[in-house]
């Protein structure tokens, strides 16, 4: 079923305009076409380089945590239990190796610059230096792998009149606290045949987020 004011897949948003009246999002089509969908509310669930967010003007104040992560799913011989969630924290740094289906595992491990796709000699060399010191493991394969950085950001706020944030476009609640900023419209849009909006609720409180303390990942 197609629900003609979601945003498909194929579809990206490039712009969003509102007022008081209601919201106009702009998507381009694959042909390179634009479309303009208009709705009483948009809600920006499009990932942490949210477009919608910079749309409305909500800032996203924070910054990223030095160190990298590595990711990879491998098949191994793991000398541990498999019931069990295992963390090594190794004078070299940490690992974590967490039990998947298919007789998989995965690891992840903090380094100073994670390759882009850790290989076998990579992942074989974390759980040599950084795992079980008695009994060796032997990666056979890796599956799948990556790397990553957390970031350390929240969205001012999690609703800006019509336009509402979710997932990692805004993350990580903190149902608490007053708005810390006032925040521009998002552009105003241009007159058309729209849908009749019912006025806008004024933000709960609890949906301002506050920074966490300092020093604290939202994250690991
Ligand atoms: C390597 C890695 C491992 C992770 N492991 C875990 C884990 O173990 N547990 C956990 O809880 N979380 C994990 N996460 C985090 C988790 O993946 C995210 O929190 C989650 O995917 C966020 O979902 P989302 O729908 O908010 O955003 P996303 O998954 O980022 O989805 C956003 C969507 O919006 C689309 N989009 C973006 N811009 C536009 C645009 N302009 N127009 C139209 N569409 C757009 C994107 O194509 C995408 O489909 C991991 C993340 C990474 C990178």
């Amino acid at each position: 079923m197609a629900y003609p004011n979601f945003v498909h897949g194929e579809q990206t948003v490039t712009g969003v305009e509102g007022d008081d009246a209601g919201v106009t999002v702009v998507v381009r089509r694959p042909d390179g076409s634009s479309a303009r969908i208009d709705a009483c509310y948009v809600v920006g669930c499009d990932g942490v380089h949210s477009t919608v967010r910079q749309q409305a003007g909500i800032g996203f104040a924070g910054s990223r945590y030095a160190e990298s992560f590595a990711l990879a799913d491998v098949h191994m011989d793991w000398p541990l239990s498999r019931r069990e969630v295992h963390l090594f924290f190794a004078p070299a740094g940490l690992v974590v190796v967490a039990p998947l289906p298919d007789d998989r595992y995965r690891i992840v491990a903090t380094l100073d610059q994670a390759p882009e796709h850790p290989a076998l000699a990579d992942v074989q060399a974390l759980l040599d230096t950084r795992g079980p010191a008695r009994r060796r493991s032997t990666v056979r394969d890796v599956v799948w792998s990556s790397r990553f950085q957390v970031h350390h950001r929240l969205a001012d706020t999690y609703r800006h009149g019509r336009v509402l944030l979710a997932g990692d476009a805004a993350p990580r609640p903190q149902p608490r606290g007053r708005p810390r900023h006032e925040h521009r419209h998002p552009r105003r849009r241009s007159p058309r045949s729209s849908p009749t909006c019912s006025p806008v609720p004024p933000t709960p409180q609890s949906w301002t987020p506050t920074k966490p303390p300092a020093g604290r990942s939202p994250r690991a």
